[in-house]
Parts: structure tokens; C-alpha cells; sequence
């Protein structure tokens, strides 16, 4: 079979290389020249998934620890402090390593690369997509793997008709900027790593974490950040922080970050995406490396054991992805929502009655629930709107992962799009400017 993957993203390498190892003839084109993929940060993701699929282990001086973590409430009056064990003390990574990594590995397998090609569409005949246009010609496949991240050409570019979702809401993205600083010999705070929920009472997060030579600042927000602002919340940072530096040692660039739940219909004929360009993302917190990896592996072992990539080979990797990873993850999106419609007085009433405690924290949110909130009921209901606020947006939020995980069996359009029109309704929408 001829695969073309659109963009080097984490999951189309990963299907790349397990493809072509399977003896496919796979190409991945991407935009950017080798030497500048991956950004110049580092990222927490889960280590072990990218030694299992590569085979190779990663080297201890490919890594660090972050430091223990508080959560900050909007006018700091109350933090969370999460102190972490040698269990599960975060692990961050290079993102070069971690792409070189991969490309490593694709190369190995026998996947062919066209570096500095910038994919424009997808090809459509017949109701199939049929290949990509690139800056450099057409390009004629039996399947295209979208991995061009979360503002793909081939997905912007599908026809309506194949009833996948375009272009994300407001609130389902975090504009990002992070920058390295230097350190300078100031006082550093106790708790290095700093999470400011609703930071200056704006809808996103901002985070302070101070490493041994640097201080690592990222400024996220729902709406497209200016470099102003960003200058405006370093300086808020440094306030509390004195050590923060003027110099840029690492990063300085922006991106976009999908906080959602993955599309619930993301293949189409000859179409699959994998990672960002499918949301594929922890609404919590935006992490998206392992979601990306999975669906790779679990896109490629599908076509594998199929032996073709027709529409109901496609549509399993869909179901699958749903039932193993896209409802478990989509299910504190409504908890998420509902803190950015909640104004910076709500966040601080549901921190300063410890109603947010670590606990909630720790795990993205994922381990907060409805039955964990009544416990708190009598605290909650100091301010009720906003306790049950919340309360509702984890109800909706576990009707979504049920209603993701319970995707029909079969491929059958107008069924997938009944069920993918029945999870609109359950969704908490962000209005609140
Ligand atoms: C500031 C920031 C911090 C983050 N931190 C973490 C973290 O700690 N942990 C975590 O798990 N996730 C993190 N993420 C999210 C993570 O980056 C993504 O979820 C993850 O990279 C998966 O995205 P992807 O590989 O599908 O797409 P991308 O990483 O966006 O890759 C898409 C690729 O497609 C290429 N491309 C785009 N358009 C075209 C085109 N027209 N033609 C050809 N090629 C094209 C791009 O150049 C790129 O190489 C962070 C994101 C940001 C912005």
C-alpha cells in the first residue's frame, strides 16, 4: 500500500515506521527542514511508551525532574502544593531529543522523508481522499495519515460532506508562549513550580518553574496571545520571583495547544488523522505526546491486522481509540470548561474552601468526580452556583467518555453521524469573554 503521512507529528511517525516495517511504501512529507523540527522545550510525557515503540532505551542524560508543583488560585490567596514521591515525580524531555528519536526509528524502519514540502489539501476524487497536493506536486496514496497538527490543511480542507469537524470553538485552545530566562542570584520561591489558574483573571494558566539554570515561564491563554501580554504576565511573575532573568536562553516561540476532546469522527475514505490534528489532547492540561504515539501504534496495528485501510479498517482504529484513550481523557473537559466560564472569584471560592485540593489536581483532573465533590458538599455550598457549576460540568463530562466510548461498532455514515450530532449536546461551552 502507498501511505502518505502530511506533517512529522509524534503519531504519523509512529504509524510511519510501524507501517513501513510492515512493508509498506510510506512518505512522510513535512514543512520544515529536519534541523528545525521539534521545539526548543522541554515536555513531560510518559518515557517508557517511547522506549516500548522505538525499542531503545532513553539514556539518563536525555531527561530531568521537575520540581514539586502549587497550584495558584487567581488572587493568591490559596495554593495546592503537590509534593512528589521518586514514584511519580514528573520527567521532562527535550523535545529534539524526543522527535530525533522518532525520526530515528521511522528512518530505520524504512520510511522516506520530503523535508522542506508544504502539504496544501487533500486530493478528493470520488468521495475518497486520494493524496495531497504539496508545494511540490500531487501526490497519489491509498491512505493519508494527517499529522500535520491542530491546524491541518487536509482536515481544514475536507469536504463538508465527509461530516468531520473543522475548525475547534473557542476555549478548545490554549495560545501559548514559553521562554527560558536566565537565573539570576535573587531569591527563588520555595515551591519551584508555579501554576497560576485564571493568571491576572484571564481565561488560560501561566506557569514559573525555576530549574537550576534557568526559569522556565509559559503564558497560556483562550484567546490569541499578544507578546505584550506576554511581557506583562513575566513581569507579574517576577514580583514574586526576583530571579527571573531578561535573557532568553531556550524557546521564545509560541504554538498552539488543543485542550478538548479528540474529534469523535477522524477518519474518512482514504483519511485517518492521528494526534493534534484530531485535538488529540488532555483537556486539563494539553498534553498530547502520548495520545499522539498511542494512536499512531493503534492506527498502524489496526491496518496491520486488517491487511487493507478501507473505511471499516479506519473506522476500528476510530472506535478503538475512543474506547482505549479518547473517552477516558475527554471526560474532565466539562470540569475544565466550567472553570474557564467561572470568573476569577469562582476559582478562588472553590480553592479557599478547599473544594480544588491536590488531589484534583494531581492527576489533571481526571480524578475528580462527582462523588469526590459531595464530599465537600458542605463546603461547597457556601457559594452554591459555583459548587454546582462544576458539579455539572463533571456530570456532562462523564456522559461525554460515555458517549465516546460507546462509538457504533460498525461503519455506517449516517449512524457515525447520529452518534457524533448526540455528543454535541452534551458539551459545556465556553461564552463568558
Ligand atoms: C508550549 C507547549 C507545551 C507543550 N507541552 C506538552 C507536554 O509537556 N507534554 C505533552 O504531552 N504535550 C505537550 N504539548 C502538546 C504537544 O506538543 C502536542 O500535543 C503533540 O506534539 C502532538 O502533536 P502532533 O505531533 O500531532 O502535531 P505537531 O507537534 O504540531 O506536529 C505537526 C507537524 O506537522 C508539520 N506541518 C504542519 N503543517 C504542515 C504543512 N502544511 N505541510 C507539511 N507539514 C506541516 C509541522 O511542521 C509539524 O512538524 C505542548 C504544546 C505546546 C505548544
Amino acid at each position: 500500500m502507498k501511505i502518505a503521512v502530511a506533517g512529522a507529528g509524534h503519531g504519523g511517525l509512529v504509524a510511519a515506521a510501524l507501517l513501513a516495517k510492515a512493508g509498506h511504501d510510506v512518505t512522510v512529507y513535512e514543512k520544515k527542514q529536519k534541523s528545525e523540527l521539534g521545539h526548543d522545550w522541554e515536555d513531560r510525557f510518559t518515557f517508557s511508551l517511547l522506549e516500548e515503540i522505538t525499542g531503545k532505551k532513553i539514556p539518563e542524560t536525555a531527561w530531568r525532574y521537575r520540581g514539586d508543583c502549587s497550584f495558584v488560585s487567581p488572587s493568591r490567596t490559596s495554593s495546592v502544593v503537590i509534593n512528589y514521591n521518586d514514584s511519580n515525580r514528573q520527567k521532562i524531555m527535550w523535545r529534539k531529543y524526543l522527535i530525533g528519536a522518532l525520526l530515528d526509528f521511522a528512518g530505520e524502519s524504512g520510511v522516506k522523508f520530503e523535508f522542506g514540502t508544504d502539504v496544501i489539501a487533500p486530493l478528493i476524487n470520488d468521495g475518497n481522499v486520494t493524496g495531497i497536493g504539496t508545494s511540490k506536486g500531487e501526490c497519489k496514496s491509498d491512505l493519508v495519515i494527517d499529522a500535520a497538527g491542530v491546524f491541518s490543511p487536509v482536515r481544514t480542507n475536507l469536504p463538508d460532506s465527509f461530516g468531520i469537524e473543522k475548525m475547534p470553538a473557542r476555549g478548545d485552545l490554549f495560545y501559548a508562549k514559553r521562554a527560558y530566562l536566565n537565573k539570576t542570584d535573587d531569591p527563588a520561591p520555595n515551591t519551584p513550580f508555579e501554576v497560576c489558574l485564571c493568571h491576572n483573571r484571564e481565561q488560560g494558566l501561566s506557569w514559573c518553574c525555576v530549574n537550576e539554570d534557568s526559569v522556565d515561564i509559559l503564558i497560556g491563554r483562550i484567546d490569541p496571545l499578544t507578546e505584550r501580554k506576554f511581557e506583562e504576565c513575566v513581569a507579574d511573575f517576577r514580583l514574586l520571583c526576583p530571579c527571573i532573568g531578561t535573557d532568553i536562553l531556550h524557546g521564545g516561540q509560541s504554538g498552539v495547544i488543543p485542550v478538548r476532546r479528540p474529534l469523535a469522527l477522524m477518519v474518512a475514505p482514504g483519511y485517518a488523522a492521528a494526534g493534534d490534528s484530531a485535538f488529540m489532547t488532555t483537556p486539563m492540561n494539553g498534553m498530547g505526546i502520548d495520545l499522539s504515539m498511542n494512536a499512531g501504534r493503534l492506527l498502524a496495528e489496526t491496518i496491520i491486522r486488517s491487511g487493507s485501510a478501507d473505511i471499516e479498517t479506519l473506522w476500528e482504529y476510530n472506535r478503538q481509540f475512543h474506547v482505549k484513550y479518547g473517552g477516558f481523557t475527554s471526560k474532565n473537559e466539562g470540569l475544565k470548561n466550567s472553570l474557564l466560564e467561572m470568573p476569577g472569584e469562582g476559582v478562588d471560592f472553590l480553592f479557599d474552601n478547599g473544594v480544588i485540593q491536590s488531589s484534583d489536581l494531581a492527576g489533571a483532573g481526571t480524578k475528580t468526580s462527582v462523588v469526590s465533590l459531595l464530599g465537600k458538599f458542605v463546603r461547597g455550598m457556601r457559594n452554591p452556583p459555583y459548587f454546582f457549576a462544576i458539579i455539572k460540568g463533571l456530570i456532562k463530562g462523564a456522559k461525554l467518555k460515555k458517549a465516546l466510548e460507546s462509538a457504533p461498532e460498525k461503519y455506517d455514515f449516517d449512524t457515525v453521524m447520529n452518534w457524533q450530532n448526540s455528543i454535541k449536546i452534551i458539551l459545556v461551552k465556553v461564552n463568558r469573554k
